[in-house]
């Protein structure tokens, strides 16, 4: 596979390169020059696959032109060994489960798989290289595990002091050896304003220093091979049509659905669910992209004010406005309708939605309304309710269990440094000291 950029003013790069770059020279995103097309035969003849036999051929179909089948076989099934449950819960509507993964939350997917193809090409080149994560939250814990314990990268984790949950925060400093949690003492922008300046910083290039965040072509990848698996899971006739309605915030997870529909995975429409933070649905109804800042909700790991996977699902959709409202339908949720979604789908189902999952579950509603009953409507679940106790608890009356697995989170030991200023020289100097792996 090639990768060109939506800049333009960029090479095309392999796989390899531009996992390692993050992002394009011209400042543009990865995006792959041609799509491997799926035949119908195939789509009949890999239904019934487990998640990681399907991934892994998917994966092959992308890849095989850079690294062996073995390879991307042992790669793909380390990176997801966990399972992707669809659940019907009522008539046509589904909920695609998607936080088996040890951060109980979708970015698992992506994270692993990338922390796992990074790691191989490094050990290849016999190169080393540090990656850099500003977090407010979820992208930070998915990362830090993801990249804990792969050979040859320093992964360094940075978080404003105070403003994640002590769960994030164990999930993020619990993790130690090569991976640094930095606790900074001010806000996420500051966060990212530090891991931004420290790209550009000359004294610090021979850290090579890379980024993990879902602009990266290798987090988006994984994410399309849940939508073929749950596609060909749940459609009436095998290549029949299943509509997705994708939580939205940054729009990694729907452009990797989009990725998906166009490698021949018969999903005619996408339904893009948000919450407050609707730039995506007023984009298509008025055909002006507004970025503006975010406003805070319950469903909080979608409050983005400026979706950095916008231009990518663009170009993605055929370039202008008709290709992606040809492609995706925007739905807003308010608070009210979300909080009524987690209510009600419990009453009537004895099932648990988190507050992100219950987005998309609102949202597939009205679509299944809309479309009738024939077609399966599929609502992904990117997090686990435990991660929202307190939201659930006032919905339902019933705190949430975690996973067993996280049960003894509060006894693990925490490793964050504490950074001592928020100048791009504090940080500086805080990465040169930092011990070589
Ligand atoms: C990150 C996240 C989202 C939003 O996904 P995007 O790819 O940024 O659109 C939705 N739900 C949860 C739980 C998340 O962590």
């Amino acid at each position: 596979m090639r990768l060109v950029s939506t800049g333009g003013r960029s090479p095309a790069v392999s796989f390899a390169d531009a996992i390692i770059h993050g992002i394009a020279p011209d400042g543009g995103l990865y995006l792959p020059d041609t799509v491997p097309a799926l035949a119908q035969g195939e789509l009949r003849a890999w239904r019934g696959l487990s998640f990681q036999a399907l991934a892994s051929r998917l994966a092959c179909r992308w890849l095989q032109d850079e690294f062996e089948p073995a390879v991307i076989d042992s790669l793909v099934s380390d990176a997801l060994d966990f399972p992707a449950p669809v659940i019907r819960l009522d008539g046509s509507l589904h909920v695609l489960e998607l936080f088996h993964g040890p951060t109980m939350a979708f970015k698992d997917f992506g994270a692993r798989f990338l922390a796992r193809f990074f790691g191989h090409v490094l050990a290849q080149r016999g190169e080393r290289a540090t990656i850099l994560v500003a977090t407010s939250g979820d992208t930070g814990s998915a990362v830090a595990r993801g990249f804990a314990g792969v050979p040859g990268v320093r992964t360094v984790v940075l978080y404003p002091a105070g403003k994640v949950s002590p769960f994030q925060e164990s999930q993020i400093a619990s993790v130690g050896g090569n991976v640094t949690a930095v606790r900074v003492p001010g806000s996420f922008d500051d966060c990212q304003r530090l891991v931004k300046g420290a790209f550009l910083d000359p004294d610090l290039r021979a850290l090579r220093l890379s980024s993990a965040n879902s602009i990266n072509i290798g987090r988006l990848l994984p994410q399309s091979f849940y939508y073929a698996f749950a596609a060909l899971s749940v459609a009436a006739e095998p290549g029949g049509p299943v509509v997705f309605a994708v939580p939205s915030g940054n729009l990694g997870n729907l452009t990797a659905g989009v990725l998906a529909a166009r490698m021949g995975m018969p999903i005619p429409v996408f339904v893009a669910a948000t919450n407050a933070n609707d730039v995506l649905p007023e984009y298509l109804e008025t055909g002006v992209y507004r970025a503006r800042p975010s406003i805070p909700t319950v469903s909080n790991a979608m409050d983005v004010g400026d979706p950095n996977n916008f231009d990518r699902l663009v170009r993605l959709c055929g370039g202008d406005l008709d290709g992606v409202r040809a492609t995706v339908r925007g739905e807003r949720v308010t608070e009210a309708q979300t909080r009524a979604e987690i209510r009600e789908t419990f009453a009537r189902h004895d099932y648990v939605l988190d507050p992100h999952g219950a987005v998309a579950c609102a949202a597939a509603r009205r679509w299944r309304a809309a479309a009738g009953p024939a077609t399966p409507v599929v609502a992904l679940a990117t997090a686990h309710p435990a991660k929202f106790a307190d939201t659930i608890a006032e919905e339902t009356g019933q705190e949430p269990l975690l996973p067993a697995h996280e049960r003894d989170w509060r006894s693990r030991p925490l490793h964050a440094a504490d950074l001592p200023g928020l100048a791009a020289p504090d940080f500086r100097d805080f990465l040169l000291r930092l011990p070589a792996l």
